[in-house]
């Protein structure tokens, strides 16, 4: 057979009566003795072929070949007849039928199901195997969603004007309320980098630099307890703007994001969306995360976005110290501006924060900033930091805002939980490539892991065996 070009599956319907070369895996052989049936899968989806008793080569490879097998086939696309027409299958009315078949490679039994929906399946033995998890529909569908959602935020703030800017992976602490994952600096032993929780200092940077209009697709690292919806890494949609307020963020948000879900083929429940000061938000619905939908609407799928706006500053903390509810770095209401300075009325005073709300999650969240380096000082007095604390610390921050550092605000919208919501998923590990076990360990490859000795030497760190490890030896 000379066939040159390849057509995927999801093309096969326009070649009715042609010989086609495909390419992809064996998702089911069934031996039939004198018929061997198949169903073929590539990217774009799955066929049905058949290897009939006369194409005598085909029938004897068609023989050894396994569930998972990678192969070449080339067949004559035959429209079924009427009685066997499957109509809710891809391709359920067309057949592949099979004049050559070649092995590209053979499959061992894959130790799960990959054509289930894989949540029977223990997670841990899921995310070993995940490049055989990713197999699955389920799982497929998501990440295309995922990427399709990203191309379209990309190309409404393209037309917005943004301009995508990449910022360090390898930076200083900025506070997200979690902890920092740190990495050790090899040219600077007992120095540490931290992971970024967010860009949210360098994109305010960016707008002293004068770029005005940013966003990145920013991976985040967060050191926090896993739960369903949280991971130690998640991907923002991360934006921020000059000589803004909170109306004009809010509104070219809203617009982002009803292009994106309407552009998907999502529907919204109510627009413009609905808004709910903090207050109202507790007094209603006890959370400031809710859900907005009837049963029906969750049967038909509805997004039910609200915003939730003027949030305290500030709250106490466990031991009793104020800390902030949202982001240090927000502006206060202007009215609240002096309560600040002056160091009162600390739990009164209310940030220009808003987090948007999607069918009961906090699906993003951001605000206007401090732009004037003595509202940002006197943030950091409140929640207890001496001046050599808040030097060391955001001293770089209150230098820029020195400079002519324009009014900004910001947003940024975590991925993982737009789509969770979009895909219908309970767990963060749903849409993503590759996620952490709920112990927290990656897929796939073993870490965290030990490192050689000579590695932890050149860093000039050492490792203090713990007392759980201690006791464990002695045993
Ligand atoms: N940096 C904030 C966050 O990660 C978002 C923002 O205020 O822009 O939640």
């Amino acid at each position: 057979m000379s066939i040159q070009e390849r057509t995927y599956i999801g093309e096969l319907a326009s070649s009715v009566g042609k010989e086609v070369k495909i390419m992809g895996w064996v998702d089911v052989r069934r031996d039939q003795g004198k018929l061997i049936f198949f169903d073929f899968r590539d990217m774009t989806g799955y066929v049905q072929g058949v290897i009939l008793p006369a194409a005598i080569e085909a029938h004897a490879v068609g023989e050894k070949i396994r569930p998972e097998y990678v192969v070449e086939v080339v067949g004559k696309v035959n429209q079924r007849p009427e009685k066997n027409v499957q109509k809710e299958k891809q391709n359920g009315d067309i057949e592949l039928e099979i004049l050559a078949i070649t092995i590209l490679n053979e499959a061992e039994t894959p130790p799960f199901d990959v054509r289930s929906d894989g949540l029977e399946i223990n997670e841990e033995v899921r995310l070993k195997y995940r490049y055989l998890d990713l197999r699955r529909p389920r799982l497929k569908r998501n990440l295309k969603l995922r990427s399709d959602f990203i191309e379209l935020a990309r190309q409404f703030l393209f037309k917005k004007g943004f301009t995508e800017v990449e910022t360090p992976a390898l930076s200083a602490p900025t506070p997200e309320g979690s902890r920092d994952f740190i990495v050790p600096a090899r040219l600077q032993p007992g120095k540490f980098f931290a992971l970024p929780q967010s860009p949210q200092q360098y994109k305010q940077l960016l707008m002293v630099g004068g770029l005005e209009k940013y966003f990145q697709i920013a991976r985040c690292f967060r050191d926090e307890d896993l739960r369903a919806d949280r991971g130690f890494e998640h991907t923002q949609i991360d934006i921020e703007m000059s000589f803004v307020e909170l109306k004009d963020v809010m509104a070219l948000d809203e617009e982002m994001i009803t292009s994106i879900v309407e552009g998907l083929g999502f529907k919204i429940k109510q627009k413009p969306f609905p808004i709910f000061t903090y207050q109202e938000a507790m007094e209603k619905f006890g959370a400031d995360k809710f859900d907005l939908r009837s049963e029906e609407d969750k049967q038909n799928g509805i997004l039910a976005y609200a915003w939730v706006i003027d949030f305290p500053f500030f709250e106490k903390d466990k031991e009793g110290n104020w800390t902030f509810t949202h982001n240090p770095f927000s502006m206060p209401k202007k009215e609240h501006i002096e309560w600040l300075l002056k160091g009162e009325r600390i739990g009164e005073i209310i940030t220009n924060q808003y987090d948007l709300v999607c069918n009961g999650l906090e699906v993003g969240g951001g605000s206007i900033r401090a732009h004037k380096p003595e509202i940002l000082e006197a943030v950091f007095r409140v929640m207890g930091y001496d001046d050599e604390k808040i030097q060391e610390q955001f001293g770089h921050m209150l230098q820029a805002f020195k400079y002519g550092a324009p009014p900004h605000g910001g947003i940024a919208h975590g991925i993982e939980r737009n789509i969770m919501n979009l895909a219908g998923e309970t767990y963060l590990r749903e849409v993503q490539a590759f996620p952490q076990t709920s112990s927290g360990r990656t897929s796939v490859m073993d870490a965290p892991s030990v490192v050689d000795k000579k590695q932890l030497d050149e860093l000039g760190i050492k490792v203090v065996e713990s007392a759980k490890e201690k006791k464990e030896d002695k045993k």
